[in-house]
C-alpha cells in the first residue's frame, strides 16, 4: 500500500520474496500510484492482492502497471517475443541471462514479464532460482534502503526506535 501524510508518502509492503524481480514490480507499481497522482484525493492506495500477479482491474491499476513496466523495462507494454512455443525454465533462464543485459532489462525481471504476458508463472517462477545466484529475504535490503530515505531526526526518539524496530534496521 501507498500512504500519504501531506505531502510526503510512504510505501508499506505487507508481502516479501526470496528474490528481487517480484518485489521491484510491487514496489515500482506502488511508486507509479504516487507519480501518477493516485493519492490527491485520498491518503491511501491499498493494493489487496499482489499487482505483479493480477489483471489490473480499474484505469488506477491499469495505469500503475504501465508505470511500473515504464520503469523497469523502458516499455510501458513490453512485447517479448520467443521462438519457441514451449520453454523449460532452465532455457528461460538461459535466455533472460543473456537479453535482459542486452536491452538493459533486469533478467528476473524480463522472466516474470514473459510469466504474466503468456501465463508461464511456473516456468517463470522456477527461473529465478537459476537467475541468482542465492535466495535471500528481499525486505532486508528494501528496509536497508528506505531507512536511508528517512530523515531520522525529524521524528520523536520514541517514533524512530519503534520504526527501526518494525524495519529490522540499526541505528543510524
Ligand atoms: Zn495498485
Amino acid at each position: 500500500m501507498v500512504v500519504r501524510v501531506q505531502d510526503r508518502f510512504a510505501i508499506l509492503l505487507g508481502r516479501d520474496a526470496l528474490y528481487p524481480a517480484p518485489i521491484a514490480f510491487t514496489l515500482a507499481h506502488e511508486i507509479g500510484h504516487i507519480a501518477l497522482r493516485h493519492l490527491e484525493a485520498t491518503d491511501a492506495v491499498v493494493d489487496m492482492e499482489d499487482p505483479a500477479q493480477i489483471e489490473p482491474d480499474d484505469d488506477e491499476e491499469s495505469a500503475a502497471d504501465h508505470y511500473a513496466l515504464q520503469l523497469l523495462t523502458g516499455d510501458a507494454s513490453p512485447k517479448i517475443e520467443t521462438n519457441l512455443d514451449d520453454f523449460s525454465a532452465a532455457q528461460l533462464a538461459r535466455a533472460v541471462l543473456v537479453t535482459g543485459p542486452e536491452r538493459n532489462i533486469e533478467p528476473g525481471t524480463l522472466a516474470l514479464c514473459l510469466a504474466y504476458q503468456d501465463k508461464k508463472w511456473a516456468q517463470a517462477n522456477s527461473a529465478l532460482k537459476m537467475i541468482y545466484d542465492q535466495s535471500k529475504p528481499v525486505w532486508r535490503e528494501v528496509n536497508f534502503l528506505a531507512a536511508k530515505q528517512i530523515d531520522w531526526s525529524a521524528i520523536g526518539s520514541d517514533s524512530a526506535d519503534y520504526l527501526r524496530a518494525v524495519m529490522a534496521v540499526p541505528d543510524a
